[in-house]
């Protein structure tokens, strides 16, 4: 049974800074995760609320064992219990940190967003994996699987998957996400790490400096921002893949994968919260440097920035 309390009563404001890992393991650009938390938390200063943690994840670097706290931020705040316009999702892979990378380095622009429109933002849902450079959460499994809602036989993958959807449900179930609220949930597709694409030449790819396609669900997915999103990923990497079928065997045309009914937190948000849109972006990487983390990041912030503002 959930309880009926709103996740943000337990307001924590700036200075409950915990005990994070300096430094990690993947060898890319990537900011560590005290850095990331320390861009996150300046939305603080700018009245946005910070959730109680949604969960828990213990990580262990080098013998030094971290338990870190996933929160959401939200703006203007909740007193209002109007519905969100937006949320915000990335990090669900590890091994994907365009997203947070992107959302930590751009904290004005967020502020921005959010004196527009009403914002909901988990933006590292899996510090675990970013820390260690691992794809899934700390029990081996996909912090973003939603299977458990789509088949009730079977029992959530791993806690945080529980309640990861749990927490949307919740704000579902108040009326605070719903069919008015778009969902935005920045991904990656690092070649051999259990995504790909397959039926597509990876040799002609491997001239180009980057290329895209994304998924796109929900009520309404005639929607502007559907092909808007086709427009500024194809005019900021060059390359929107034409035609394709991921390794899950899902179509690819012109960029999009309309409908996927994979079981997936957006594939939970757009049926069972129902909401009006999600868009899935992702960038396809030859390898986890290739393109460089600040190209892709400023891919992100760019789709960001020409879609809501
Ligand atoms: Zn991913």
């Amino acid at each position: 049974m959930l309880e009926k309390q709103s996740p943000f009563s337990g307001l924590e404001l700036l200075g409950a800074s915990h005990h994070l890992p300096e430094y990690t393991l993947a060898h890319d650009s990537r900011p560590s995760l005290k850095k990331l938390y320390q861009a996150y938390d300046q939305l603080s200063l700018h009245d946005w609320q910070k959730s109680k943690p949604i969960y828990w994840q213990t990580i262990t670097l080098d013998q030094q064992t971290f338990k870190v706290p996933i929160h959401s931020y939200a703006v203007p705040s909740l007193d209002d219990r109007k519905p969100f316009d937006l949320i915000l999702i990335s990090g669900i892979h590890g091994t994907e940190p365009a997203g947070p990378v992107a959302l930590a380095g751009n904290i004005p622009l967020l502020v921005n967003i959010g004196k527009r429109m009403r914002v909901l933002m988990v933006p590292l849902t899996n510090a675990y994996g970013y820390v260690l450079n691992k794809r899934y959460g700390s029990k081996g499994e996909s912090v973003g699987d939603s299977t458990h809602w789509f088949n009730h036989k079977v029992k959530p993958v791993c806690s945080e998957a529980k309640d990861l959807t749990n927490f949307f449900y919740q704000l579902y179930w108040q009326g605070l996400i719903g069919p008015g609220t778009m969902a935005i949930d920045y991904h990656e597709d690092l070649s051999g790490d259990g995504a790909g694409l397959q039926s597509l030449d990876e040799d002609k790819l491997a001239h180009l400096l980057a290329s895209t396609y994304f998924y796109a669900a929900g009520r309404d997915i005639q929607h502007p921002f559907v092909s808007k999103t086709a427009d500024i990923l194809q005019a900021e990497t060059g390359f929107l893949i034409p035609s394709a079928q991921t390794l899950a065997g899902e179509e690819i045309m012109g960029g999009r994968v309309l409908n996927s009914h994979d079981a997936s937190l957006d594939d939970f948000l757009a049926r069972i919260c129902k909401l009006q849109l999600v868009i899935t972006p992702e960038q396809w990487l030859h390898s986890p440097e290739e393109p460089g983390l600040e190209q892709r990041k400023t891919v992100y912030t760019t789709h960001l920035e020409s879609l809501l503002l």
